[in-house]
């Protein structure tokens, strides 16, 4: 029987996996896997193909929504006798749209070492090739799967001076696309990563009347994993320049005219010259 107090208590390790292409693995995503005592899966037979790929052997346990928070428990208690858990979701990175919220705040409460591995995310993924502002960005999830809803939440989303990112299934993408256009419009800048790092990968980057186009003209548009990236509403039309953006027009201001330093910050944040040249004239203003 265990001491409890002499027994150290265990980490928890949140280790990102794979959103496709199982090359997508850190060493050191292997390695805490490969050398933990137990790692809880969203779905164990799933997860086997990751293990296989990289020779990983170790015990698995099932923590999936359906018993998150028995299973959580369970996994609090090993960790407090001394296991060592890593926490994995079927793709990408425990948390983001995935479950482990109850197992994270239980850890927190008992004061248990909670340790990321950090990895792939979808997001994060299609925000990289996006060539979309995202500074500032809000990520939301799943969007509501009752149309009404979805729209109601397309339109809370108008007055954020911020580009939107979010996951959608490929039988509502369709209807979500044609909301997308109803509530930003047409001439709304957007992204879409479809089966990201898997064999048929699509990345479109262009207009929501275009890429809705493109979704009615070609059913294999309509097929697999999607997520998206809108510019919001504001984010090219606001008065206003960030702090990234400020910061560069004003160290390039001490040593150039200001038309050519706002057309240089202009170009790089591919944002409008006029309101980067006012903003040099007058820092201040910027509100
Ligand atoms: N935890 C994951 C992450 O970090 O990205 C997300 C899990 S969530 C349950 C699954 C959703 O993420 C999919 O329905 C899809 O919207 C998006 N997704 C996951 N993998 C993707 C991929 N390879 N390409 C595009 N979207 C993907």
């Amino acid at each position: 029987m265990n001491d409890s107090s002499t027994t150290q208590v265990g980490t928890l390790y949140v280790v990102a996996t794979p959103i496709g292409n199982l090359k997508d693995i850190t060493l050191r995503a292997i390695e805490v896997l490969q050398n933990c005592d137990l790692v809880a899966c969203e779905d164990t037979r799933h997860s086997q193909r990751l293990f296989q790929a990289h020779n990983i052997n170790t015990k698995t346990l099932a923590l999936h929504q359906h018993n998150e928070n028995h299973g959580s428990t369970h996994i609090i208690n090993m960790i407090l006798g001394g296991d060592n858990i890593a926490l994995i979701s079927d793709a990408g990175t425990p948390l983001i749209s995935d479950p482990g919220y109850p197992l994270l705040q239980l850890a927190h409460q008992h004061k248990i070492p909670v340790v990321p591995i950090p990895g792939p995310s979808a997001m994060i993924a299609l925000l990289s090739v996006a060539a979309i502002n995202t500074n500032p960005f809000v990520f939301h999830g799943f969007l509501p799967p009752k149309s009404q809803q979805r729209l109601t939440t397309y339109q809370s989303w108008q007055p954020l001076v911020a580009t939107h990112v979010f996951y959608e299934s490929s039988h509502r993408i369709l209807t979500s696309v044609e909301q997308l256009l109803e509530v930003f419009g047409a001439e709304t800048q957007v992204a879409m990563g479809r089966e990201l790092t898997k064999t048929f990968e699509q990345v479109f980057r262009g207009n929501a009347g275009e890429l809705l186009q493109l979704i009615q003209a070609n059913r294999n548009y309509q097929k697999g994993e999607f997520v998206l990236a809108v510019q919001g509403e504001n984010s090219t039309k606001s008065n206003t320049i960030n702090g990234e953006q400020a910061s560069l027009a004003l160290s390039l201001k001490d040593h150039l005219p200001p038309k050519i330093a706002a057309k240089i910050v202009a170009d790089h944040f591919k944002i409008n010259k006029k309101q980067v040249y006012q903003f040099i004239l007058d820092p201040e203003k910027n509100d």
